[in-house]
Protein backbone atom coordinates (compact mmCIF):
# COMPACT_ATOMS: atom_id res chain seq x y z
CA UNK A 1 0.00 0.00 0.00
CA UNK A 2 1.14 3.49 -1.07
CA UNK A 3 0.06 6.44 1.08
CA UNK A 4 2.15 9.01 -0.65
CA UNK A 5 0.36 10.70 -3.03
CA UNK A 6 -2.87 10.30 -1.00
CA UNK A 7 -0.81 12.37 2.07
CA UNK A 8 0.87 14.83 -0.34
CA UNK A 9 -2.82 16.07 -1.47
CA UNK A 10 -3.12 16.40 2.51
CA UNK A 11 -0.16 18.93 2.51
CA UNK A 12 -2.30 22.30 3.03
CA UNK A 13 -4.56 20.94 5.33
CA UNK A 14 -1.86 18.99 7.93
CA UNK A 15 -0.26 22.82 7.32
CA UNK A 16 -3.18 24.33 8.13
CA UNK A 17 -4.12 22.03 11.61
CA UNK A 18 -1.23 22.54 13.10
CA UNK A 19 -1.02 25.96 13.01
CA UNK A 20 -4.46 26.25 14.27
CA UNK A 21 -3.76 24.02 17.40
CA UNK A 22 -0.30 25.71 18.16
CA UNK A 23 -2.09 28.49 18.30
CA UNK A 24 -4.31 27.84 21.33
CA UNK A 25 -2.01 27.73 24.52
CA UNK A 26 -2.80 24.85 25.88
CA UNK A 27 -0.18 25.18 28.80
CA UNK A 28 -1.64 23.35 32.53
CA UNK A 29 -3.60 26.60 34.21
CA UNK A 30 -6.06 26.85 36.59
CA UNK A 31 -8.91 24.14 37.13
CA UNK A 32 -12.40 25.32 36.20
CA UNK A 33 -15.48 23.62 35.68
CA UNK A 34 -15.45 20.57 33.30
CA UNK A 35 -11.98 22.02 32.70
CA UNK A 36 -9.54 19.86 34.77
CA UNK A 37 -6.09 21.18 33.49
CA UNK A 38 -7.69 24.83 32.37
CA UNK A 39 -9.24 26.47 29.67
CA UNK A 40 -6.27 26.33 27.20
CA UNK A 41 -5.81 22.73 27.56
CA UNK A 42 -9.27 21.89 27.07
CA UNK A 43 -9.72 24.35 23.89
CA UNK A 44 -7.14 21.73 22.54
CA UNK A 45 -8.85 18.95 23.17
CA UNK A 46 -11.69 20.34 21.56
CA UNK A 47 -10.00 21.21 18.49
CA UNK A 48 -8.71 17.97 17.95
CA UNK A 49 -11.85 15.99 18.64
CA UNK A 50 -13.67 18.60 16.23
CA UNK A 51 -11.11 17.83 13.67
CA UNK A 52 -11.27 14.26 13.96
CA UNK A 53 -14.80 14.38 13.70
CA UNK A 54 -14.79 16.30 10.75
CA UNK A 55 -12.48 13.64 8.97
CA UNK A 56 -15.77 11.26 9.74
CA UNK A 57 -13.61 9.40 12.70
CA UNK A 58 -15.97 8.05 15.89
CA UNK A 59 -15.04 10.48 18.86
CA UNK A 60 -15.29 10.38 22.35
CA UNK A 61 -14.54 12.85 25.50
CA UNK A 62 -14.14 11.78 28.89
CA UNK A 63 -14.86 14.35 30.91
CA UNK A 64 -12.83 16.71 29.22
CA UNK A 65 -9.61 14.55 30.82
CA UNK A 66 -8.89 12.84 27.37
CA UNK A 67 -10.40 11.73 24.81
CA UNK A 68 -10.13 9.36 21.38
CA UNK A 69 -10.68 9.01 18.00
CA UNK A 70 -11.39 6.22 16.13
CA UNK A 71 -11.07 4.24 13.05
CA UNK A 72 -12.34 0.73 12.05
CA UNK A 73 -13.74 -2.68 13.77
CA UNK A 74 -12.84 -5.38 15.44
CA UNK A 75 -11.66 -7.17 18.68
CA UNK A 76 -8.10 -5.70 18.92
CA UNK A 77 -7.16 -2.13 19.36
CA UNK A 78 -4.00 -0.30 18.04
CA UNK A 79 -3.59 2.59 20.06
CA UNK A 80 -1.67 6.00 19.62
CA UNK A 81 -0.75 7.98 22.48
CA UNK A 82 -0.30 11.95 22.03
CA UNK A 83 -1.17 14.73 23.67
CA UNK A 84 -1.79 18.23 23.50
CA UNK A 85 -0.61 20.10 26.74
CA UNK A 86 2.51 21.84 26.62
CA UNK A 87 5.02 23.29 28.63
CA UNK A 88 5.65 26.87 29.25
CA UNK A 89 6.80 28.99 26.57
CA UNK A 90 9.90 30.87 28.68
CA UNK A 91 11.77 33.69 26.78
CA UNK A 92 13.96 34.53 23.97
CA UNK A 93 12.03 33.43 20.95
CA UNK A 94 12.44 34.32 17.34
CA UNK A 95 9.22 34.14 16.46
CA UNK A 96 5.61 34.33 18.54
CA UNK A 97 5.63 31.07 20.69
CA UNK A 98 1.74 30.93 19.84
CA UNK A 99 1.67 32.43 16.58
CA UNK A 100 2.71 29.12 13.97
CA UNK A 101 4.55 31.50 11.94
CA UNK A 102 6.20 29.99 8.77
CA UNK A 103 10.08 30.85 7.86
CA UNK A 104 12.06 28.83 6.42
CA UNK A 105 9.60 26.05 5.25
CA UNK A 106 9.30 25.97 9.49
CA UNK A 107 5.99 25.95 11.54
CA UNK A 108 7.45 27.59 14.71
CA UNK A 109 5.60 27.39 17.90
CA UNK A 110 5.33 25.40 21.80
CA UNK A 111 4.04 22.08 20.65
CA UNK A 112 5.07 21.95 17.45
CA UNK A 113 7.13 19.19 17.85
CA UNK A 114 6.16 17.67 21.58
CA UNK A 115 3.21 16.46 20.61
CA UNK A 116 0.88 18.59 18.86
CA UNK A 117 2.66 18.51 15.41
CA UNK A 118 2.82 14.65 15.89
CA UNK A 119 -0.35 14.34 17.21
CA UNK A 120 -1.77 15.63 13.76
CA UNK A 121 -0.16 13.85 11.38
CA UNK A 122 -1.58 10.59 13.32
CA UNK A 123 -4.80 12.34 12.22
CA UNK A 124 -3.68 12.50 9.16
CA UNK A 125 -2.16 9.38 9.10
CA UNK A 126 -5.43 7.43 10.00
CA UNK A 127 -7.39 9.77 7.19
CA UNK A 128 -5.48 8.44 5.03
CA UNK A 129 -6.08 4.75 5.64
CA UNK A 130 -9.51 5.91 5.69
CA UNK A 131 -9.88 6.95 2.36
CA UNK A 132 -8.09 4.46 0.76
CA UNK A 133 -11.00 2.02 1.92
CA UNK A 134 -8.45 -0.91 3.23
CA UNK A 135 -9.59 -3.58 5.09
CA UNK A 136 -8.03 -3.69 8.48
CA UNK A 137 -8.73 -6.36 11.28
CA UNK A 138 -7.85 -4.09 13.75
CA UNK A 139 -9.48 -0.90 15.34
CA UNK A 140 -7.16 1.72 15.32
CA UNK A 141 -7.71 4.70 18.36
CA UNK A 142 -5.53 7.68 18.59
CA UNK A 143 -5.98 9.10 22.72
CA UNK A 144 -5.35 12.63 23.05
CA UNK A 145 -3.93 13.11 26.66
CA UNK A 146 -4.15 16.22 27.80
CA UNK A 147 -1.43 16.67 31.31
CA UNK A 148 1.77 14.74 30.14
CA UNK A 149 3.51 17.59 30.69
CA UNK A 150 2.61 17.49 34.57
CA UNK A 151 1.18 14.70 36.17
CA UNK A 152 -0.47 12.17 34.07
CA UNK A 153 -3.70 12.48 35.52
CA UNK A 154 -5.34 12.49 32.17
CA UNK A 155 -4.68 9.08 31.16
CA UNK A 156 -4.99 7.69 34.61
CA UNK A 157 -8.51 9.01 34.43
CA UNK A 158 -9.01 7.80 30.36
CA UNK A 159 -7.98 4.52 31.69
CA UNK A 160 -10.36 4.08 34.30
CA UNK A 161 -12.98 4.50 32.02
CA UNK A 162 -11.49 2.95 28.90
CA UNK A 163 -10.03 -0.03 27.92
CA UNK A 164 -6.21 -0.20 27.15
CA UNK A 165 -5.47 -0.85 23.20
CA UNK A 166 -3.98 -3.86 23.05
CA UNK A 167 -0.56 -2.91 21.55
CA UNK A 168 0.36 1.03 21.44
CA UNK A 169 2.91 3.29 20.19
CA UNK A 170 3.84 7.37 21.07
CA UNK A 171 4.73 9.97 19.17
CA UNK A 172 6.87 11.32 21.73
CA UNK A 173 10.34 10.64 21.54
CA UNK A 174 12.98 9.17 18.90
CA UNK A 175 13.00 6.98 16.07
CA UNK A 176 13.51 4.49 15.39
CA UNK A 177 12.05 2.24 18.35
CA UNK A 178 12.41 2.76 21.90
CA UNK A 179 11.69 -0.88 23.11
CA UNK A 180 12.94 -0.22 26.78
CA UNK A 181 13.18 2.57 29.21
CA UNK A 182 14.59 2.17 32.81
CA UNK A 183 13.15 2.40 35.83
CA UNK A 184 12.79 5.88 37.48
CA UNK A 185 12.99 6.88 41.71
CA UNK A 186 13.30 10.05 43.85
CA UNK A 187 14.49 9.55 47.03
CA UNK A 188 16.51 11.56 49.74
CA UNK A 189 19.26 11.27 51.45
CA UNK A 190 19.38 13.14 54.93
CA UNK A 191 22.06 13.82 57.74
CA UNK A 192 20.50 15.48 60.65
CA UNK A 193 22.77 18.35 61.62
CA UNK A 194 22.97 18.85 65.76
CA UNK A 195 25.22 21.52 65.03
CA UNK A 196 26.13 23.19 62.17
CA UNK A 197 29.24 24.36 63.11
CA UNK A 198 32.72 23.31 62.72
CA UNK A 199 34.96 25.25 64.85
CA UNK A 200 35.56 28.51 64.28
CA UNK A 201 33.29 27.76 60.26
CA UNK A 202 29.77 27.86 60.57
CA UNK A 203 27.64 26.78 57.74
CA UNK A 204 24.67 28.95 56.95
CA UNK A 205 22.86 27.58 54.23
CA UNK A 206 24.00 25.40 51.24
CA UNK A 207 21.39 25.47 48.10
CA UNK A 208 22.05 23.67 44.94
CA UNK A 209 19.51 22.91 41.95
CA UNK A 210 16.36 23.55 40.95
CA UNK A 211 14.88 19.66 40.00
CA UNK A 212 15.76 16.20 40.77
CA UNK A 213 15.73 15.03 36.73
CA UNK A 214 18.40 17.81 35.84
CA UNK A 215 22.33 18.08 36.25
CA UNK A 216 22.42 21.36 38.56
CA UNK A 217 24.43 24.12 37.26
CA UNK A 218 24.48 25.86 40.84
CA UNK A 219 25.32 25.79 43.76
CA UNK A 220 26.04 27.32 46.81
CA UNK A 221 27.05 27.90 50.55
CA UNK A 222 27.49 30.56 53.06
CA UNK A 223 29.90 30.42 55.89
CA UNK A 224 30.61 32.51 58.87
CA UNK A 225 33.97 32.55 59.88
CA UNK A 226 35.88 34.95 62.34
CA UNK A 227 39.09 33.42 60.16
CA UNK A 228 37.97 34.61 56.40
CA UNK A 229 41.64 35.09 55.28
CA UNK A 230 42.42 31.18 56.32
CA UNK A 231 39.66 29.99 54.27
CA UNK A 232 40.60 32.18 51.09
CA UNK A 233 44.39 31.03 51.03
CA UNK A 234 42.85 27.83 51.11
CA UNK A 235 40.02 28.35 48.50
CA UNK A 236 43.02 29.65 46.04
CA UNK A 237 45.27 27.14 46.34
CA UNK A 238 42.77 24.39 45.96
CA UNK A 239 41.09 26.16 42.50
CA UNK A 240 44.75 26.58 41.27
CA UNK A 241 44.73 22.69 41.15
CA UNK A 242 41.55 21.96 40.59
CA UNK A 243 40.61 24.43 38.49
CA UNK A 244 37.24 24.10 39.36
CA UNK A 245 34.83 26.76 38.64
CA UNK A 246 34.50 28.07 41.48
CA UNK A 247 33.67 31.70 42.99
CA UNK A 248 34.22 33.35 46.28
CA UNK A 249 32.33 36.36 47.82
CA UNK A 250 33.37 38.15 51.32
CA UNK A 251 31.12 40.03 53.20
CA UNK A 252 32.31 41.34 56.80
CA UNK A 253 32.43 37.64 58.57
CA UNK A 254 30.61 35.86 55.84
CA UNK A 255 32.03 34.21 52.86
CA UNK A 256 30.03 32.79 50.03
CA UNK A 257 31.35 29.85 47.84
CA UNK A 258 29.77 29.34 44.18
CA UNK A 259 29.85 26.67 41.85
CA UNK A 260 28.97 27.01 38.59
CA UNK A 261 28.23 23.77 36.59
CA UNK A 262 26.61 22.43 32.86
CA UNK A 263 22.98 21.21 33.30
CA UNK A 264 21.99 18.35 31.10
CA UNK A 265 18.94 15.87 31.55
CA UNK A 266 18.80 13.49 35.01
CA UNK A 267 18.84 10.46 32.53
CA UNK A 268 22.64 11.47 30.79
CA UNK A 269 24.30 13.00 34.27
CA UNK A 270 27.64 12.37 31.97
CA UNK A 271 26.43 15.33 30.08
CA UNK A 272 26.37 17.55 32.07
CA UNK A 273 29.13 19.24 35.07
CA UNK A 274 27.27 18.70 38.44
CA UNK A 275 27.71 22.03 40.50
CA UNK A 276 27.18 20.23 43.58
CA UNK A 277 30.39 18.09 43.18
CA UNK A 278 32.54 20.93 42.59
CA UNK A 279 31.32 23.04 45.61
CA UNK A 280 31.41 19.67 47.81
CA UNK A 281 34.98 19.07 46.33
CA UNK A 282 36.10 22.35 48.03
CA UNK A 283 33.49 22.14 51.43
CA UNK A 284 35.71 18.31 51.82
CA UNK A 285 38.73 20.98 52.51
CA UNK A 286 37.84 22.65 55.32
CA UNK A 287 35.04 21.12 57.08
CA UNK A 288 36.87 18.66 59.15
CA UNK A 289 35.04 14.72 59.02
CA UNK A 290 34.53 14.42 62.66
CA UNK A 291 32.05 17.71 62.47
CA UNK A 292 28.35 17.03 61.48
CA UNK A 293 28.68 18.65 58.42
CA UNK A 294 32.05 17.33 57.57
CA UNK A 295 30.58 13.80 57.83
CA UNK A 296 27.86 14.37 55.03
CA UNK A 297 30.42 16.12 52.56
CA UNK A 298 32.61 12.96 53.15
CA UNK A 299 30.16 10.64 52.34
CA UNK A 300 29.38 13.12 49.15
CA UNK A 301 32.99 12.71 47.84
CA UNK A 302 33.89 8.86 48.76
CA UNK A 303 30.66 7.53 47.32
CA UNK A 304 28.68 10.12 44.76
CA UNK A 305 31.03 12.97 43.80
CA UNK A 306 31.68 12.26 39.67
CA UNK A 307 30.44 9.12 39.34
CA UNK A 308 27.56 8.70 37.58
CA UNK A 309 26.37 4.84 37.69
CA UNK A 310 26.22 4.98 41.39
CA UNK A 311 29.33 2.28 41.61
CA UNK A 312 30.48 3.59 44.83
CA UNK A 313 27.14 3.60 46.82
CA UNK A 314 26.08 0.21 46.97
CA UNK A 315 23.99 0.91 43.08
CA UNK A 316 26.81 -0.64 40.94
CA UNK A 317 23.63 -2.51 39.08
CA UNK A 318 22.89 -2.89 35.06
CA UNK A 319 21.84 -5.37 32.91
CA UNK A 320 22.19 -6.63 29.17
CA UNK A 321 19.50 -5.08 28.14
CA UNK A 322 19.72 -1.53 29.11
CA UNK A 323 23.11 -0.92 30.18
CA UNK A 324 24.27 0.69 33.64
CA UNK A 325 21.85 2.79 36.22
CA UNK A 326 21.95 6.33 35.71
CA UNK A 327 22.74 8.32 39.03
CA UNK A 328 21.90 11.87 39.56
CA UNK A 329 22.29 14.11 42.52
CA UNK A 330 20.14 17.35 41.75
CA UNK A 331 19.07 19.23 44.77
CA UNK A 332 20.91 19.61 47.51
CA UNK A 333 19.47 21.68 50.56
CA UNK A 334 20.15 22.53 54.15
CA UNK A 335 17.04 23.35 55.68
CA UNK A 336 15.46 22.46 59.61
CA UNK A 337 18.43 21.26 60.63
CA UNK A 338 19.29 18.59 58.12
CA UNK A 339 20.75 18.34 54.82
CA UNK A 340 19.02 16.85 52.10
CA UNK A 341 20.24 15.65 48.74
CA UNK A 342 17.83 14.56 46.06
CA UNK A 343 18.91 12.10 44.01
CA UNK A 344 17.23 10.69 40.55
CA UNK A 345 17.96 7.27 39.35
CA UNK A 346 17.15 5.12 36.73
CA UNK A 347 17.76 1.70 36.62
CA UNK A 348 17.94 -1.11 34.89
CA UNK A 349 15.21 -2.70 33.20
CA UNK A 350 15.76 -6.31 35.12
CA UNK A 351 16.28 -4.65 38.54
CA UNK A 352 13.35 -2.88 40.93
CA UNK A 353 13.71 -0.01 42.97
CA UNK A 354 14.12 -2.73 46.07
CA UNK A 355 17.01 -3.90 45.02
CA UNK A 356 18.61 -0.45 44.61
CA UNK A 357 17.62 1.06 48.12
CA UNK A 358 18.57 -1.68 49.50
CA UNK A 359 21.85 -1.70 47.83
CA UNK A 360 22.32 2.04 48.55
CA UNK A 361 21.47 1.09 52.66
CA UNK A 362 23.26 -1.41 53.07
CA UNK A 363 26.34 0.73 52.04
CA UNK A 364 25.58 4.00 53.88
CA UNK A 365 24.88 1.61 57.20
CA UNK A 366 28.48 2.82 58.67
CA UNK A 367 27.29 6.53 58.47
CA UNK A 368 24.73 8.47 59.92
CA UNK A 369 23.16 9.37 56.63
CA UNK A 370 19.64 7.94 55.92
CA UNK A 371 17.89 7.16 52.53
CA UNK A 372 13.96 8.49 52.55
CA UNK A 373 12.32 6.67 49.50
CA UNK A 374 10.32 8.57 47.02
CA UNK A 375 7.03 8.12 46.79
CA UNK A 376 6.85 6.74 43.35
CA UNK A 377 8.18 3.92 41.44
CA UNK A 378 8.10 4.39 37.33
CA UNK A 379 8.52 1.17 36.71
CA UNK A 380 10.47 -0.11 33.82
CA UNK A 381 9.27 -0.58 30.26
CA UNK A 382 10.41 -3.51 28.02
CA UNK A 383 8.56 -4.88 24.78
CA UNK A 384 10.76 -7.37 23.64
CA UNK A 385 12.95 -6.85 20.29
CA UNK A 386 11.26 -9.99 18.43
CA UNK A 387 7.32 -9.28 19.50
CA UNK A 388 5.29 -7.76 16.67
CA UNK A 389 4.71 -4.60 17.62
CA UNK A 390 8.52 -3.83 17.38
CA UNK A 391 9.08 -5.98 14.26
CA UNK A 392 6.65 -4.01 12.65
CA UNK A 393 7.21 -0.75 13.57
CA UNK A 394 11.04 -1.17 12.23
CA UNK A 395 10.14 -2.45 9.35
CA UNK A 396 8.00 0.01 8.38
CA UNK A 397 11.28 2.72 9.76
CA UNK A 398 13.20 1.41 7.68
CA UNK A 399 11.60 1.45 4.35
CA UNK A 400 10.34 4.31 4.92
CA UNK A 401 13.29 6.30 5.63
CA UNK A 402 15.70 3.83 4.14
CA UNK A 403 17.90 3.68 7.34
CA UNK A 404 18.28 -0.40 7.24
CA UNK A 405 21.29 0.10 9.59
CA UNK A 406 19.22 1.36 12.51
CA UNK A 407 18.06 -0.82 15.96
CA UNK A 408 15.49 -0.76 18.36
CA UNK A 409 16.86 1.40 21.42
CA UNK A 410 16.60 1.80 25.00
CA UNK A 411 16.88 5.01 27.23
CA UNK A 412 16.78 6.41 30.64
CA UNK A 413 14.26 8.28 29.91
CA UNK A 414 10.56 7.84 30.77
CA UNK A 415 8.29 8.41 27.80
CA UNK A 416 4.37 8.51 27.78
CA UNK A 417 4.64 5.00 26.17
CA UNK A 418 4.75 3.88 30.05
CA UNK A 419 1.19 5.02 30.55
CA UNK A 420 -0.02 1.47 28.63
CA UNK A 421 0.93 -1.89 28.31
CA UNK A 422 2.47 -3.48 25.14
CA UNK A 423 3.60 0.25 23.58
CA UNK A 424 6.77 1.90 22.51
CA UNK A 425 7.93 5.24 21.73
CA UNK A 426 7.98 5.59 17.80
CA UNK A 427 9.56 8.97 16.67
CA UNK A 428 8.93 12.24 15.93
CA UNK A 429 12.56 13.12 16.02
CA UNK A 430 15.33 11.40 13.64
CA UNK A 431 18.52 10.10 14.78
CA UNK A 432 20.82 13.19 15.02
CA UNK A 433 18.04 16.00 14.22
CA UNK A 434 18.45 18.88 16.67
CA UNK A 435 16.75 18.73 19.68
CA UNK A 436 14.38 21.66 20.27
CA UNK A 437 11.87 20.18 22.56
CA UNK A 438 10.95 22.16 25.45
CA UNK A 439 13.51 25.06 24.32
CA UNK A 440 12.96 28.57 22.69
CA UNK A 441 11.96 28.41 18.83
CA UNK A 442 11.00 25.13 19.37
CA UNK A 443 9.78 24.42 15.09
CA UNK A 444 8.75 21.68 13.19
CA UNK A 445 9.90 21.21 9.47
CA UNK A 446 7.25 20.98 7.06
CA UNK A 447 9.26 18.12 5.46
CA UNK A 448 9.81 16.62 8.41
CA UNK A 449 5.64 16.89 9.43
CA UNK A 450 5.14 15.16 5.83
CA UNK A 451 8.06 12.58 6.82
CA UNK A 452 6.32 11.87 9.97
CA UNK A 453 2.79 11.57 8.55
CA UNK A 454 3.46 9.07 5.76
CA UNK A 455 5.34 6.81 8.30
CA UNK A 456 2.39 6.82 10.91
CA UNK A 457 0.09 6.12 8.01
CA UNK A 458 1.87 2.76 7.11
CA UNK A 459 2.65 1.77 10.50
CA UNK A 460 -1.29 2.14 11.37
CA UNK A 461 -1.53 0.14 8.18
CA UNK A 462 1.13 -2.45 9.37
CA UNK A 463 -0.41 -2.79 13.17
CA UNK A 464 -3.79 -2.92 11.69
CA UNK A 465 -4.24 -5.11 8.63
ZN1 LIG B 1 5.79 15.24 24.84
Amino acid sequence: MDFIELIDSYKEDIIKSTQEIVRIRSVEGEKKDNMPFGEGVYLALQYALNLAKDMGFKVKNIDNYAGHAELGEGDETVGVLVHLDVVPEGDGWTYPPFGGEIHDGKIYGRGTVDDKGPAIACLYAMKALKESDLNLNRKIRIIFGTDEESGWECVKHYFKHEKAPDMAFTPDAEFPVIYGEKGIIIFDLVKKIKSNQDGKLILKSLKGGNAPNMVPDYCEAVIETEDLSQIEQKFNSFVDTTNYPLHMKKEKNTITISAEGISAHGSTPEKGKNAITYLMAFLGKIFKETSDIGEFIKVYNERIAFKHHGESIGAAFEDDISGKLNFNPGMIRLENDEIRLTINIRYPIKLSAREIYDGIRNNLKDTNVELVEGEDDSKPLYVPKDSELVKKLMKVYREQTKDIESQPITIGGGTYARALKNAVAFGPVFPGQEDVVHQKDEYISIDHLMKITKIYAHALYELAK
